[in-house]
């Protein structure tokens, strides 16, 4: 599959017509008030397109998981007010997903006109892809378009099955994110250096091992790092390690040769917690009481060297605990050196986006990614239902 051979909404006529979007509205919520409405605004650009276009818009997403129940508290209500407030046009709200409301709204609804459908998850199909629910969707419009990147890697019967039914192809979130991520795997601005870090090797073992073969300085910080130096027989510690992971890091290691990079000091300490009495160790031999939670002084500087120069970054995971001050400074180090680069940077995984986000490097880097879990899969190298669904150019 030619990810970036996909039909977007620009290659499809929509004047006139009504249109299915997928999105991802599945905001944070604290006792019914929306706490960030990032997701909606993300999904602004498509929605204002269709609508210039004369289509007639009817949105779904799903909130939570309630499990193909109808839970009020995962009600898509607030985010159809909170909608409505940011196109400054009305929202209007079917009380179903699929029901005699979401129909009879449907049917009568025209062209400039939104209707959200409540959350896809209260249909017990929905994360079955049951064809009849696809069916059902697909009954209510003329064409689809899928822009829930965030839930690509799920075949579900509106982000997939629905697709069996209709022309489909991806909203500009969607599209964005193939571009990016599609674009770095394959056929990047080089040198194309990667950054893992995170707790677990075994998280990303997918993603090291799909890189490995595509780019040409792999640096692993993180948790993770430690799992590659005890298998070769560093000694690291209480510091985070897998010991079943060893003979594959073992495996990667000797694939990669001098591809890969790993910390060289370590800050470490005795009590895991944001205050604790911390030191820096100049190598690769920690005490065995002592557990590393950032990247040393030296290795940040190594790190930086690597990125200089580079075409394109693709970084996932902190390379310490970045959540605490007094670890955070091995992550700051390779933010500022990725922005610094110059280089086309993707940052994929919730934390990662989050230290660059507190740090106000956003704006900054040429792509944070909407969906963990789905960029995750896409950096595997895995097909996306989601997007493998949609019609090719
Ligand atoms: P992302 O969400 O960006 O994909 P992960 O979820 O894989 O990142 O990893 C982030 C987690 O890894 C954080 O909770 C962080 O505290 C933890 N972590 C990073 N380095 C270490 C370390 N050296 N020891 C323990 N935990 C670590
Ligand atoms: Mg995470």
């Amino acid at each position: 599959m030619n990810v970036l051979n996909k039909k977007s909404v620009e290659d499809i006529a929509v004047t006139g017509k009504k249109v299915l979007v997928r999105c991802d509205f599945n905001v944070p919520l604290d006792n019914g008030n929306i706490t960030s409405d990032q997701r909606i605004r993300a999904a602004l650009p498509t929605i204002n397109y269709l609508l210039e276009q004369g289509a007639a818009l009817i949105l779904c997403s799903h909130l939570g998981r309630p499990k193909g129940q109808v839970m009020p508290e995962f009600s898509l209500a607030p985010v159809a007010k909170r909608l409505g407030e940011l196109l400054s046009a009305p929202v209007v709200m079917a009380s179903d997903v699929i029901g005699e409301s979401a129909k009879c709204l449907a049917a009568s609804l025209k062209a400039g006109e939104v209707l959200l459908l409540e959350n896809v998850r209260f249909e017990a199909g929905e994360t079955k892809n049951c064809p009849e629910l696809s069916k059902q969707f697909a009954a209510l419009a003329d064409v689809f378009v899928n822009d829930a990147f965030g839930s690509a890697h799920r075949a579900h019967s509106s982000t997939t099955g629905v697709a069996n039914y209709l022309p489909a192809v991806c909203g500009y979130l969607m599209q964005k994110e193939l571009e990016y991520i599609g674009g770095a795997l394959g056929n990047p601005q080089r040198p194309l250096v990667a950054i893992l870090g995170g707790a677990k090797v075994s998280d990303k073992i997918g993603v090291i091992e799909n890189l490995l073969g595509k780019v040409d300085t792999l640096i692993v910080g993180g948790g993770m790092a430690y799992t590659f130096l005890a298998a070769k027989g560093n000694k690291v510690g209480m510091s985070l390690q897998e010991k079943d992971k060893y003979d594959l890091a073992l495996e990667l290691m000797a694939k990669a040769g001098d591809k890969l990079k790993l910390p060289v000091d370590h800050v470490v300490t005795q009590e895991f917690g944001p205050d604790g009495f911390n030191k820096v160790v100049a190598r690769n031999e920690i005490e065995e009481s002592w557990e590393s939670l950032d990247i040393g002084p030296a290795t940040r500087e190594r790190f930086a060297k690597e990125l200089q120069g580079a075409g394109t970054v693709i970084w996932n995971g902190p390379m310490g605990v970045a959540e605490w001050d007094a670890y955070a400074q091995g992550t700051i180090a390779v933010a500022n050196a990725i922005v610094e680069s110059g280089a086309l940077s993707i940052i994929g995984g919730g934390d990662s986006a989050a230290a660059i986000k507190k740090l106000g490097y956003s704006d900054k880097v040429s792509h944070v990614s909407t969906g963990g879990g789905a960029s995750l899969e896409f950096m595997e190298g895995k097909e996306l239902p989601g997007i493998a669904c949609l019609n090719d150019k």
